[in-house]
Parts: structure tokens; C-alpha cells; sequence
């Protein structure tokens, strides 16, 4: 298919004319929010909305308000050039690109807070992320008024934090979540891979084969469950023993920090093992719910983030 240049917006206001012209013609707007610096993460999911919609709206915008003091805001890559030719080779139709300024003009005092699980994880590791996220996502929302919008599971609190908000402001827009583009050796693609130097990019991996190691924990123990049918079935107090020796959350944690300590020069900010709904932390026996294994490592000034979500039916 011949790709053509995006359209560029950069007023709010002529974004919204513009939606509200496509919703008058009967078109259905999916849209992509990104900080640009595209990468095949952010293009994947370009190409998944673009099946799904008949216009596709992507943002960049690197958001002022989701960086803390001392974060990356100032050095974060800019390439909007590149990124028009990337998003147009993946079927976007227009780019809403605004500048800080218009975003938040001077007198700007309105922010969207998330409660409870904007607490733990990330939120406590970048105190104010979330509250920049949910307000930016709200304004983007409210400028290109999409009938669905997508999100990345390499951010699994970042889709946790949208839906509830979604949810509890009743915003009408589908979300739609697509799995984490990995490189080869597994690193999830982010345009924060840039910054790593040869050998650091070289101990990345490290992260991903933990998540896997930690992955492979929890599931051993319901394979075992379920390979001992007959157990449940006779004796309640074999269901019971097995469920004694599920892995303890912390048990599989300590694992998977040694894995890192002796494969990398990687710090870790956190690896946590917890709930997938209310991203409560899970320190004992982990049970058979729905459970997100996630983590955050420096390598040296730059911080990575991979989560692996083990759904409640496990094979
Ligand atoms: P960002 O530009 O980092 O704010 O990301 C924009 C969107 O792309 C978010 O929904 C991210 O979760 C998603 N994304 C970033 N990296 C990946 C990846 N490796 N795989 C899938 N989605 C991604």
C-alpha cells in the first residue's frame, strides 16, 4: 500500500474541528498517544488500530507534567521528521503534535488524580507520573475524540491507572491493550533504549529472562496443581499441601534479583509480584488470580521497565 505523509495538527482546537468532521461523515477515529521517538512498540500498535478504524490519529507529545524533577524530560529524543515518515509507513492519517505551551498555557490548573493504585510501583517510584499521564491522556482524549484508543502492556500500570479513570469518568472510548514488542534477545522496545551504552545494552536482556524465571515459578506450581487432579478430588488435604508449597512471592523475587545481580551491572528500583487488578503487592504463597510480575532496573542513569501479566487461567 503507497504511504503518504501524515496530516499535522498542533492547534487543539483545529484537532477538534477536524474529529468532529470525521464523526459528522459517520468515520470511526482510533488514536495512539505516544512521546514519539516511534519505534516498531509504538508502530505495531499503530498497525493494529489502523484495522480497526477508518481514520488513525497518533500524538506526540513528550508531556511535561508525567516527569519528575531530575528525569529525563530535557533529554528525551525528539525526532518528529522521522517519526511523520514512521507513522505514515504505519497507516496514521494525522499526527496531533502540540507544543508544551499550548498544552498547558500559562494559568493551566486542572489535574486528573487517580487514587489507590497510582500508590505502589511506579507511582512510587515517580511520585506525580500518574497524575500527568491521567491529566494528558483526559486532554487527548477530549482533543481527538477517538471511538477507541490503544495502549502498550510494556506499561501494564499505565493501562491499570487509563482504565479506571476511563472507567470512573465514564469516558466513552474502547481501550484496546496490544502485548510488548520485544527485540530479538527479548529487551522490550523502548525509546529509552537509546540512551543505554554497548554493554549495558548487552546486559538488558537480563531483565526479560528474569520476568520469564519468575513467570516459569508461578506456573510450575499450578501445573503441579492440576496434574494432581485426583488429589482434589480425594483427599482435600492433598489440595491443601500443594497449595502450601505454592512459591512465595518473595521466594520467586529473590530469584529473580540474583538472576540480575550476577548477569548485570542493572540496579534494581523494584521487582514486584502482585495482583493484576488492584496491583496490591502479593508476599506469600502466590495465589491462583490473575498476577503481574514487574520491574524496574537502572543501568546507570537510564531506567528500564518489563512486566509479564500471567493471566488467571494458566496452562
Ligand atoms: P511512549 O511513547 O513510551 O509514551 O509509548 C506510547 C505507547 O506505546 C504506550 O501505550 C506504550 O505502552 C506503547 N509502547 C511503548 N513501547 C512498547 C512496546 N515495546 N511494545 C508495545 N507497546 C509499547
Amino acid at each position: 500500500m503507497p504511504t503518504t505523509s501524515p496530516i499535522v495538527e498542533q492547534s487543539p482546537a483545529a484537532m477538534q474541528r477536524r474529529a468532529d468532521a470525521w464523526r459528522a461523515s459517520g468515520k470511526r477515529i482510533a488514536f495512539v498517544p505516544t512521546m514519539g521517538a516511534l519505534h516498531e512498540g509504538h508502530t505495531t500498535l499503530m498497525q493494529n488500530a489502523r484495522r480497526d478504524a477508518d481514520v488513525l490519529v497518533a500524538s506526540v507529545f513528550v508531556n511535561p507534567t508525567q516527569f519528575g524533577p531530575g528525569e529525563d524530560f530535557e533529554k528525551y529524543p525528539r525526532v518528529l521528521e522521522q517519526d511523520l515518515v514512521r507513522a505514515g509507513e504505519a497507516g496514521v492519517d494525522c499526527v496531533f503534535a502540540p507544543a508544551p505551551a499550548v498544552m498547558y498555557p500559562a494559568g493551566y490548573a486542572t489535574y486528573v488524580h487517580v487514587e489507590g493504585i497510582t500508590a505502589v510501583l511506579e507511582g512510587a517510584a515517580r511520585p506525580g507520573h500518574f497524575r500527568g499521564v491521567a491529566t494528558v491522556v483526559t486532554k487527548l482524549l477530549n482533543i481527538v475524540k477517538p471511538h477507541v484508543v490503544y495502549f502498550g502492556q510494556k506499561d501494564a500500570q499505565q493501562v491499570a491507572v487509563i482504565t479506571r479513570m476511563m472507567g470512573d469518568l465514564n469516558i466513552d472510548t474502547t481501550l484496546i491493550v496490544v502485548p510488548t514488542v520485544r527485540e530479538p534477545d527479548g529487551l522490550a522496545m523502548s525509546s529509552r533504549n537509546a540512551y543505554l551504552s554497548v554493554q549495558q545494552r548487552r546486559e538488558a536482556p537480563v531483565l526479560y529472562r528474569a520476568l520469564q524465571l519468575g513467570e516459569q515459578r508461578i506456573r510450575q506450581h499450578a501445573q503441579q496443581r492440576r496434574e494432581a487432579p485426583v488429589l482434589y478430588r480425594a483427599l482435600q488435604l492433598g489440595e491443601q499441601r500443594i497449595r502450601q508449597h505454592a512459591p512465595a512471592a518473595a521466594d520467586v523475587i529473590q530469584e529473580m534479583r540474583a538472576l540480575i545481580g550476577s548477569a548485570s551491572s542493572g540496579v534494581i528500583d523494584y521487582i514486584s509480584i502482585a495482583d493484576a487488578e488492584s496491583l496490591q503487592e502479593l508476599h506469600g504463597p502466590v495465589p491462583d488470580g490473575a498476577v503481574l510480575i514487574s520491574l524496574a532496573v537502572r543501568f546507570g542513569t537510564t531506567r528500564l521497565i518489563d512486566n509479564i501479566l500471567i493471566p488467571r487461567t494458566r496452562s
